[in-house]
């Protein structure tokens, strides 16, 4: 469909629509939830009112998340000139997703941490890292609950490093703690987030025991140049001020058969990404060859990330 013709269709409808009380309801509902400028063109107000509208996504037909995409790429065409592409690629059968952390390689480099921000789309303004890296002290068993970030020098002596993101736990207690049901555990057991659903409680992110889940505070921002335009609707699409994210094991490369940001951008190798259901996979040779353990395993939320040594 030719820009003009979508032009006209998307200034009808909202013209059609904004002719009843209804639309100035939804409008004024919409600007103090989500605290969106809908007046920058009639096109916006339109689009952002169907997106206010719609379905959970789980609910949507094929064809309604492939109108859903059309509409979210629009908005980023007209509100900052971007042109995005934003995939819905489901999981794949004979698929179920893990990953294992080489605590006796990581330095401590924070590669990792800056890949994952980059291609995650993170807020640059609050400094919001899905990844933490704790630096610990030889013989200390678990980290020190905090943001992971130091200043110096790595590899510091008498330290090692082991990091920490969303487990993609297969019991998950965040998600059993969403009321509104906006987050879930996906078949190939990546934990994904409805971002339009999330109503913002936090709940999920207090019932986390992994410090998993990140809340936006303020709008994201991000500089137009630095944007990651290749997306996925429950992945790294842009998000708004006041709800909850968290790592996707990178939905957007994974289910395209790519590892993940934090794995290539890791200059030690020791992060490893795979399917646990291929016996010929790296993690499979992980999980079957070295010492592998997880953390808060007692706590029954059989999370697919596992810690090894040499
Ligand atoms: Fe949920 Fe935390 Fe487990 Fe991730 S690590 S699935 S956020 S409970």
């Amino acid at each position: 469909m030719d820009s003009d013709k979508k032009k006209t269709i998307d200034r009808r409808t909202f013209l059609k629509g904004a002719t009843s009380a209804a639309i100035v309801g939804g409008a004024a509902v919409t600007a103090g939830c989500k605290g969106k400028n809908l007046m920058n063109s009639s096109e916006t107000f339109a689009l952002e009112f169907q997106e206010y509208f719609k379905k959970h996504y789980r609910l949507m037909t094929q064809a309604e998340r492939d109108k859903t995409v059309l509409r979210l790429e629009n908005m980023a065409r007209l509100k900052q000139d971007l042109t995005v592409d934003i995939d819905t690629t489901g999981p794949a059968p004979d698929v179920l997703y893990g990953y294992a952390f080489n605590v006796t390689r990581c330095e401590g480099y924070m590669e990792c941490v800056k890949a994952c921000i980059k291609e995650n789309n993170l807020d640059r303004k609050s400094d919001t890292q899905y990844i933490r890296i704790f630096e610990m002290e030889h013989g200390q068993m678990s980290p020190d609950q905090g943001d992971g970030k130091y200043f110096h020098m790595v590899p510091r002596d008498g330290h090692f490093y082991m990091g920490v993101q969303c487990f993609q736990c297969d019991n998950p207690p965040c998600v059993k703690a969403c009321p509104t049901k906006a987050t879930w555990r996906e078949p190939d057991g990546i934990v994904v987030v409805d971002y339009d659903w999330c109503i913002g409680c936090r709940y999920c992110m207090a019932a986390c025991p992994y410090w998993g889940r990140r809340f936006n505070w303020n709008t994201p921002e991000i500089p137009t140049e630095e944007i990651t335009t290749k997306q996925h609707y429950l992945g790294n699409r842009q998000r708004v001020r006041g709800m909850m994210e968290k790592c996707t094991f990178c939905i957007q490369r994974s289910r395209k058969g790519k590892m993940t940001a934090c794995v290539e951008a890791c200059p030690t190798g020791a992060r490893v990404f795979g399917n646990l259901l291929d016996p010929d996979s790296e993690i499979r040779f992980v999980l079957e060859n070295k010492k592998v353990y997880r953390l808060k395993e007692d706590l029954g939320t059989e999370p697919k990330f596992w810690y090894f040594i040499d």
